[in-house]
């Protein structure tokens, strides 16, 4: 599933596409997404200038001149394209092609999800539920620290890795990038949170900035067919140190990877890089 460098880098590459366009039509061809799409969804969109994209979580929003935003989550292997309208006869009606948004340049923002586990509505983004009990993003030093973690340390015996993808403590983690992290900062995923010192709370959070800016620079993991929002795709596979990587030598000290489940999720490390 695309996490927060798939998504950063899918609205990076739409956002001067977008910006200061209007949407000229709204089609949905399938509306039953993870979320039935609200009947009054296309209403909502068409007419609107896009002021602005922004990201929030794993949520990528077209911010509208009428303090709305349309919000959009991938799910498992949703994408959003823009093209020109109706260049390839045959194209426009791709099967997987749910909902397609026409902007007043002739172009489409096409959104194909094959496992309809995405979703997408318009709402307010200082209220939307959605958002509630999301926790903070990683970039933010301020709320999202190695005093925050020690502190949720003192009251939970979950392991790091169980922490890091939850949601509510930070936004936007999954399964890759909490498995690269944690090999940046040299901790098995099994660790519990509550037994790491003030500093390897420190080291966490900032192995959390480099990973996830890394992976935005390199525009995101091609995994299961990442795309961008022009069709591009990531190169950020090709720098994994242990996801996926069970078997293969450490690149660091040659060691194999190993890989246990936590959580019920497969998780990859080094036996001698991490402790
Ligand atoms: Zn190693």
């Amino acid at each position: 599933m695309p996490e927060l460098p798939e998504v950063e880098t899918i609205r990076r590459s739409l956002h001067p596409l977008v910006v200061g366009r209007r949407v000229a039509a709204v089609e949905v061809r399938r509306g039953d997404l993870r979320r039935p799409l609200d009947e009054g969804f296309p209403r909502q969109l068409v007419g609107r200038l896009v002021l602005s994209t922004a990201r929030r979580a794993k949520y990528l929003l077209f911010e509208l001149e009428n303090g709305r935003s349309w919000i959009v989550h991938f799910g498992m292997s949703g994408r959003l394209l823009h093209r020109r309208a109706n260049t390839r006869v045959g194209e426009a009606a791709g099967k997987h092609d749910h909902v397609v948004v026409g902007l007043d340049d002739n172009t489409e923002l096409v959104f194909r999800d094959p496992r309809r586990f995405g979703l997408m509505l318009v709402d307010d983004a200082r209220s939307c539920p959605l958002f509630a009990g999301i926790g903070p993003e990683p970039f933010d030093r301020g709320t999202f620290n190695g005093a925050y973690l020690k502190g949720l340390g003192r009251r939970t015996r979950r392991s790091i890795k169980d922490v890091l993808m939850d949601q509510r403590v930070v936004a936007g983690l999954g399964n890759i990038y909490v498995n690269e992290i944690l090999f940046a900062c040299r901790l098995r995923p099994r660790r519990r949170l509550a037994g790491l010192t003030r500093s390897q709370c420190d080291q966490v959070t900032e192995a959390c900035r480099s990973v996830l800016r890394e992976a935005i620079e390199h525009k995101g993991s091609s995994i299961s067919d990442f795309l961008d929002g022009i069709g591009r795709r990531g190169g950020y596979q090709f720098k994994h140190e242990v996801y996926d990587r069970a078997g293969d030598a450490c690149r660091r000290c040659g060691t194999s990877i190993k890989s246990v489940l936590v959580g019920g999720r497969s998780s990859f490390y080094c036996p001698v890089c991490q402790r």
